[in-house]
């Protein structure tokens, strides 16, 4: 073991020396980010009723969109594995039908986790194509290794453009998004009560994480962003992956926020700087007071779109991987 430590920690090092970039940001002085916990055993559900059967609901993790009617029960996003007995305690609580359909925004566990609980209890779990084939192997990158999902976490049907379900008198329509967060985000529409859950392409109050070993980039959050813009109106009631409910005016504020700090990122890389020298302009200044966090600093923010513009790929782990 202690082998294994220190020949990883001599091939970090021999990464660093080859990339000549610095490793880690000094500790984070940004607020704490909020919404997760790892207290399972008082975990409780809140819940914010959207619409007639629609409801948004939180306990540690992603945020979980409820609909429910006499067809059955659907979940965007069910959380971690953890949270299933509080989810399925206040599911019960509010009457719902049994779950049908889990709907995955994406890969990452903090939104997929419960997956299994779920479809061992009868739903079909959707993604699209890329959340199965990722989740279906050992993912490594240069910040860690992620094995493959048992069986029973993987999507039982995927998509690859767009799905449409008709269930409870609503329109369900899911898009796979531009590549962003990851190449397998969907966005999920509830074209009747005028929702939409975007998953972690929009976090509300924290910069992005762009999982670039997942697919991700920056350049991805544009078209991603401008087609749930165009799609959206004055009333839609937007859901982020985590985070307050937001409209259509703070996801077009959060839109030109990423672009403005891209495009100064973009304007250093052009000139030849090197990530240190970009994190010295503080390309994110007047935004961080209310959206860098302790998972997401302005250095690792920075970083990530340094990785989407370049193509460069470095064992820099942001606060959340830390
Ligand atoms: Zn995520």
């Amino acid at each position: 073991m202690r082998l294994q430590t220190s020949l990883f920690a001599v091939a970090s090092l021999l990464f660093a020396a080859s990339t000549g970039l610095a490793q880690n940001a000094p500790p984070s002085p940004w607020k704490k980010s909020t919404g997760f916990t790892n207290d399972w055993q008082h975990l409780k559900e809140t819940s914010l009723p959207l619409a007639p059967g629609v409801s948004l609901l939180h306990a540690s993790g992603g945020n979980t969109l409820v609909l429910t009617g006499p067809d059955g029960t659907l979940l965007v996003d069910p959380s971690f594995a953890q949270v299933a007995p509080a989810l399925q305690a206040k599911l019960k609580e509010m009457g719902a039908s049994p779950v049908r359909f889990v709907i995955d925004s994406h890969l990452h566990a903090d939104h997929s986790g419960a997956n299994g609980v779920f479809h061992t209890a009868g739903a079909t779990v959707i993604a699209q194509d890329n959340v199965r084939a990722r989740m279906s192997r050992t993912q490594v990158s240069p910040q860690r290794t992620t094995s493959a999902a048992p069986a029973d976490q993987l999507p039982t049907l995927t998509y690859d453009h767009s799905l449409h379900l008709y269930l409870d008198g609503e329109n369900v329509v899911l898009d796979h998004l531009h590549p962003s967060h990851t190449d397998g985000d969907t966005a999920v529409f509830l074209e009747h009560a005028n929702v939409v859950h975007l998953g972690d392409v929009f976090i509300n109050g924290m910069y992005p994480y762009i999982d670039v070993n997942n697919g991700g980039n920056i350049d991805g959050y544009f078209p991603a962003l401008d087609d749930v813009l165009a799609r959206t109106d004055d009333k839609s009631k937007i859901i982020p992956g985590h985070g307050d409910l937001a409209d259509k005016a703070r996801l077009q504020f959060y839109r030109n926020m990423l672009k403005t700090v891209r495009d100064r990122v973009a304007a250093e890389v052009a000139k030849g700087a090197t990530l240190e020298q970009i994190w010295a302009t503080h390309p994110s200044h007047e935004f961080d007071a209310e959206w860098a966090s302790d998972r997401i600093t302005p250095e690792d923010f920075a970083a990530m779109i340094y990785q989407s513009l370049t193509g460069k790929r470095l064992d820099y782990k942001p606060g959340l991987l830390r």
